[in-house]
């Protein structure tokens, strides 16, 4: 068995801003992906309900329904693949025949793929910069009192 992985890329937004949501609240944010990543941060804390955890937890609902779709076709791809190398050696054992013209054409065989939803996020935010660190991210508009999400 060879093991396969599915790379799911998590783009930025046209700002350089990723999406995020809290675990614990549900609550939705951007922050910003350069900076995050120079940074190294191990954790981020949400900006509504203060909750910290590991940044692969803050995966949105966009995503994670995202990466779904994009690991189901990935994994109906490699199923096509397999079941049209089967047939196709089947279809070589039995051998040319006058009677038999078998033509395979495993090119066709298709279980159907979904299209992969927008993961970007579905809310209006509002752009903060954090006064103590510089640290750019967003939360829903109209948020009040908003927590750095990387300030210690
Ligand atoms: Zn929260
Ligand atoms: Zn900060």
């Amino acid at each position: 068995m060879t093991e396969r992985v599915v790379s799911i890329d998590l783009s930025t937004d046209a700002e350089g801003m990723l999406p995020r949501q809290c675990p614990n609240c549900e609550g939705q944010f951007t922050i910003e992906g350069d900076t995050y990543e120079e940074e190294h941060y191990l954790n981020i804390r949400c900006p509504y309900c203060e909750w910290i955890a590991e940044f692969d937890e803050y995966l949105t609902e966009e995503q994670a329904a995202y990466g779904e779709a994009v690991a189901e076709n990935e994994a109906r791809r490699m199923l096509e693949e397999e079941l049209g190398g089967a047939l196709e050696d089947a279809f070589s054992d039995m051998g040319s025949s006058d009677f038999l013209e078998v033509e395979t054409n495993t090119d066709k065989t298709d279980f159907g793929h979904r299209a992969p939803p927008s993961p970007d996020l579905g809310i209006k935010i509002d752009e903060t910069v954090c006064a103590n660190c510089g640290f750019r991210y967003a939360v829903k508009e109209g948020t009040n009192n908003s927590s750095c999400p990387v300030c210690r």
